[in-house]
């Protein structure tokens, strides 16, 4: 046989169809229910936080339905005996009310109560303001004096004011009642001076000024712009500085009360309350009563600021929501509370609109009550528990214009898309509450999958490679045999027919004499040998094939053991031509099965003869026994027809022929028992071509241990086996 099989045949192909298709059908299987298992997890997921937010809004709903009309009703109760103001103020004081004021609406929605407070409201330092015509002058000397003033010139600003005021004076007769109506120029030089002489310590004369500011806008609103009723009540102030307490909380009073709305900004009157109440001390019998009304006015101011949004933004909502029919007729005591939720000035608030009760609508002359609440601080209670940190979904609030009251996490997972419901004006969302934990979750499921692909791809491939090997093994294996068959039966046939003619001419007497007799039976006794050696290395292989060819080793000198093979081997080559030439020292031991090892040597001997050149006549083997580097070297060296290049390993394998081999009979089996006894005793075999024509064969053995060191056993040397190897 020459060179080796395809190593990939059809059923290579079949084999690894039938191990990989399934499992490509399988790995596509699981990776598509373990993608159907993601789905599920996140609709799960979704639907939870669904049922969150759900749960969310059922609370929030219930909480402001329940806290609503409560607060509602203590409100209603103190309202008409307290007021507007008043109301807010005492329910916080009693409480935690998220109440933070009332505003009285008419049967149109329109305010009742408190006014809006006036679109402009800065004060005035001096006379900025642009000067009416021929009155350039004034504004001149108006600003001068405010220069000299900053400067710290009292004096000449006084002297500036003084000749101002003089001028007023020459230019207007005393009105009616003897009083004499002030111009604004004159009510702020007037107030200036004032100032002025203040600070010069004249606080006589300082009053006598402010009073005369005080007594010409106060009362008389209607005729001033709205800078020069602020002085008014700035005036006011100065002199009620200047008085006894009494008369200080007279003046925080009506500020509290209302009384002075219409003359100055909210900034402006809470300021100068502030003021006032400064300067009641600690340990003043008035200290708590100041305390209230400039708590009052603070909250007037506050629903003033309120009654300012509620006409720019409120009311067209309220109007919407009566558009959409939640309101009835005003005013017929059956119409049902309705609710806004804006956010103003960063406060989420929820604007209540109630109708009014009788008493309302008598004492109060309003048709509605609106409510401002802290939607935060109404919420903070149920929000509480739907922010807490143990839940699995964390809430987001943001009310109908998007402005955020609990802002949403900043890391959201990907693809994760909020459920939305909106209750009461406020959109509610939820999110996972642990981002990274939930991340990591969808990473390790991800991770998991891949895993399990991968182990499954491993599985595969482990799979495919061991089937490929045992396919090709069975290829290899039913190769041998066909193998086997035709080469054995080929090898067998040529000695047989020889017996089988030479034992017939002898049977049938046609021997011409005994010679020729001698020669025949000579031919049938070489040629059964033959035969009887050729069956020894075909049982020689199949076990050497099935793994149960083993030796029996003991202790030689290989120099005698070779002596002993080249004197009965030596005739039988020179028969055929050759001289075998030896060089084999004694005393090198070795630990062999010294049958085997006697057919090893046989063998290469018997191939050196077979392979030897066409014309045999002068054919020198050597066979050579030599000790090196703990080895005993055995060479059996021909100048026979050689190894063809690169098949110098192919010709120690089962069956393989060398393509050189030509006419010469043979089955390919014996360098391959050569190499199983060498490598079994632990040593080589190697072929080479010599350079100047034929081959050497190597054949390398251990040396036996120094006598007293422990013999390692042969492998495999256990079963006992003598056959007689010697060939003829
Ligand atoms: P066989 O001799 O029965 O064919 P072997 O296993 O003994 O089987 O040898 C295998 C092959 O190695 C031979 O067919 C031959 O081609 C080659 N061979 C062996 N010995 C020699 C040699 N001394 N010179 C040249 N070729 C050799």
């Amino acid at each position: 046989m020459k060179g080796p099989r395809s190593r990939f045949s059809r059923r290579h192909l079949l084999a690894l169809c039938t191990f990989l298709v399934p499992l490509a059908v399988l790995a596509y299987l699981g990776q598509s229910e373990l993608q159907r298992r993601g789905t599920q997890v996140e609709a799960a997921v979704e639907r939870e936080a669904l049922q969150f937010v759900q749960s969310a809004v059922r609370a929030i709903d219930q909480h402001l339905d329940r806290e609503l009309p409560r607060l509602a009703d203590a409100a209603q109760a103190l309202l008409v005996s307290r007021g507007p103001v008043r109301t807010p103020l005492a329910l916080r004081a009693a409480g935690d009310s998220p109440l933070l004021d009332i505003v009285l609406l008419d049967q149109q929605n329109a305010l009742v109560w408190p006014s809006p407070p006036p679109a402009t409201a800065s004060l005035p330092l001096s006379g900025d303001q642009q000067p009416r015509g021929e009155d350039n002058t004034i504004a001149t000397a108006l600003r001068s004096a405010d220069l000299l003033i900053t400067r710290g010139d009292l004096e000449t600003a006084q002297t500036v004011l003084r000749d101002l005021i003089a001028k007023f004076e020459e230019a207007n007769l005393p009105g009616r009642g003897g009083r004499r109506d002030l111009d604004e120029a004159e009510v702020t030089a007037r107030f200036r001076i004032a100032t002025v002489l203040r600070k010069l310590g004249d606080h006589d004369s300082a009053r006598r000024e402010f009073e005369r500011v005080r007594s010409a806008v106060i009362g008389n609103n209607r005729r001033y712009d709205y800078d020069t009723r602020a002085l008014g009540i700035l005036a006011e102030s100065a002199i009620a500085m200047m008085e006894p307490p009494e008369e200080r909380i007279a003046l925080l009073r009506t500020i509290a009360e209302s009384g002075r709305d219409s003359y100055a900004a909210d900034g402006l009157l809470t300021a100068v309350a502030q003021r006032l109440a400064e300067t009641i001390a600690f340990d003043d019998p008035f200290f708590d009563e100041t305390q209230a009304l400039l708590r009052e006015a603070y909250q007037r101011a506050q629903s003033r600021v309120f009654a300012g949004d509620y006409e720019l933004l409120l009311k067209e909502s309220l109007r919407r929501r009566l558009r959409q029919g939640s309101l009835g007729a005003a005013g017929d005591g059956e119409e049902p509370p309705v609710s806004l939720v804006s956010t103003l000035d960063s406060t989420t608030i929820l604007f209540w609109v109630r109708p009014a009760t009788a008493d309302e609508r008598e004492q109060l002359r309003c048709a509605r009550v609106g409510m401002r609440f802290d939607l935060e601080q109404m919420l903070a209670p149920i929000l509480h528990t739907f922010l807490g940190g143990d839940s699995t979904f964390v809430l987001s609030v943001h009310d109908s214009e998007g402005v955020p009251l609990v802002p949403a996490p900043v890391e959201v997972p990907e693809g994760f898309t909020p459920p939305v419901l909106e209750v009461r004006g406020l959109s509610l969302r939820a999110f996972p509450s642990n981002t990274e934990r939930r991340m990591a979750e969808t990473a390790a499921e991800a991770r998991t999958r891949t895993y399990l692909l991968l182990a499954l791809f491993v599985t595969a491939l482990g799979g495919a490679l061991w089937l490929w090997r045992s396919v090709s093994r069975e290829a290899e294996l039913a190769n041998l045999k066909v193998d086997l068959v035709s080469r054995v039966s080929h090898e067998l046939k040529t000695p047989l027919a020889l017996i089988r003619m030479y034992g017939e001419t002898l049977g049938m007497g046609r021997a011409r004499d005994s010679d020729q007799a001698m020669h025949f039976g000579g031919i049938i006794a070489r040629e059964s040998e033959r035969l009887t050696a050729l069956i020894q290395r075909i049982l020689d292989f199949s076990r050497q094939q099935a793994g149960t060819l083993s030796y029996e080793a003991e202790e030689i000198d290989l120099g005698e053991l070779l002596r002993a093979v080249t004197e009965a081997y030596s005739p039988h080559l020179e028969a055929r031509g050759a001289t075998l030439i030896d060089d084999l020292p004694l005393g090198i031991h070795v630990t062999v099965d010294a049958n085997a090892c006697e057919s090893a040597i046989v063998n290469l001997l018997e191939n050196a003869a077979k392979y030897g050149p066409e014309d045999a006549a002068d054919h020198e083997i050597e066979l050579v026994l030599r000790r090196r580097d703990g080895m005993a070297v055995v060479e059996v060296r021909d100048r026979g027809r050689g190894i063809p290049p690169g098949e110098e390993d192919h010709i120690f394998d089962g069956f393989y022929r060398a393509t050189n081999s030509g006419e010469v009979r043979g089955a390919g089996l014996g360098l391959s028992l050569v190499r199983h006894f060498a490598t079994a005793h632990g040593g080589t075999i190697d072929a080479q071509r010599r350079a100047d024509g034929g081959s050497v064969f190597r054949l390398q053995l251990p040396l036996s241990a120094p006598a007293g060191a422990p013999t390692e056993p042969v492998a495999a040397a256990t079963v006992a086996r003598s056959p007689s190897r010697r060939q003829p």
